[in-house]
């Protein structure tokens, strides 16, 4: 593998590389996949390998149209369809029985599989020229913050894959909601843009112990939850209120520190890097890149307004929680 992924811009190419189970990244609408083919047990561990990803956290599989289902499942639930049918392409993962032909090791020996059906037309592109069941875990090192830009997987991965598709991503920002379909009922594993209260007002059957945080989660029902996620080298902290912001702002030096957050900080100016998002849907897009810049910038903290559950916030605090080192309440 040479030191550097080559940087492609040409589809065709990237499809031939998949082929011959080489790994490649790709953008999507929630962050950068590393892809492999999902039937080649030798381009799945190398995928393993590459990020540095624990055995038992299984891969979601990517197809480029729902008539292409069936690559990667035994059969589909009537739940299943209905949940593929309403949100796909999309930022939604649905989790059925696995077919035999998928290697088990992008299942992490688990009887079911994930299936996604991405919104981004490089990706959409990308795995209908391959005509392969792609697995693709984040383009991320194991427990680092996932990547919405080429750069930045550039960075994770010199000498570690063969090439990335040098466009960014455009969309939520932020990774799939996975709902286990296996069962008579709809369950939320893991908080996306496509939310539980989306789910229930479209009379989508629901368990009724659904957890919005995604927190609490049963290890077993989603094995990825349990492991450290998002998380960059500086110290994260996540603030309540402006109040828990004026706190913090005297027990450290803010030149040290990056700020994001929704509209406007006092004392802005004093920070390394601030940024203001004028809404929370940008904030998301925004979320991981931040985290990184911060990084590049060698910040030693990185203050994070905590944001409300509406909407994309839900999957956003559980990102955040998950980043975080101290989290400073009111109380
Ligand atoms: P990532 O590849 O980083 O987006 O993480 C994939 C997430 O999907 C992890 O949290 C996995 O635990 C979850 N996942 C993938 N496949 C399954 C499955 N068959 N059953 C339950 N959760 C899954
Ligand atoms: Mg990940």
């Amino acid at each position: 593998m040479s030191n550097r992924p080559a940087l492609l811009t040409d589809i065709d190419t990237a499809a031939r590389l998949l082929k011959a189970q080489k790994l490649v990244a790709f953008p999507t609408e929630t962050v950068f996949g590393l892809g492999a083919d999902a039937t080649s047990a030798e381009a799945i561990e190398q995928v393993f390998v590459a990020k540095g990803r624990p055995a038992d956290n299984p891969l979601i599989v990517h197809i480029g149209s729902l008539e292409q289902w069936d690559l990667v499942a035994e059969s589909l639930s009537p739940l299943a369809l209905q949940l593929l049918r309403s949100y796909s392409p999309g930022p939604l993962t649905v989790v059925v029985r696995r077919k035999k032909s998928i290697v088990d090791a992008v299942t992490g020996g688990l009887p079911t599989v994930g299936i996604r059906i991405p919104n981004h037309p490089i990706a959409q592109q990308l795995l209908l020229k391959a005509g392969l069941p792609v697995a693709a875990p984040s383009a991320n090192r194991s427990g680092k913050p996932s990547c919405t830009t080429w750069k930045s997987v550039q960075e994770d991965f010199v000498g570690r894959i063969d090439a990335i598709l040098a466009y960014d991503c455009q969309g939520c920002g932020l990774e799939s909601t996975v709902v286990d379909c296996t069962g008579e009922k709809a369950r939320v594993l893991r908080p996306g843009a496509i939310t539980e209260q989306m789910l229930l007002d479209a009379n989508i059957p629901m368990v009724d112990d659904h957890i919005a945080s995604g927190h609490g989660v049963e290890p077993v029902l989603s094995p990825g939850t349990r492991y450290p996620h998002y998380q960059p080298q500086a110290c994260v902290i996540l603030l309540e209120s402006e109040q828990c912001l004026h706190r913090q702002s005297h027990e450290i030096n803010l030149k040290c520190a990056t700020y994001a957050g929704i509209g406007p900080v006092p004392q802005s100016s004093k920070f390394l890097l601030c940024r203001e998002f004028p809404d929370i849907d940008e904030y998301a897009k925004n979320f991981y890149e931040f985290l990184r810049t911060s990084d590049r910038l060698g910040a030693q903290y990185i203050l994070l307004q905590l944001t409300a559950t509406s909407g994309i916030g839900g999957a956003l605090r559980d990102r955040q929680l998950r980043a975080a080192s101290k989290y400073v309440t009111d109380s």
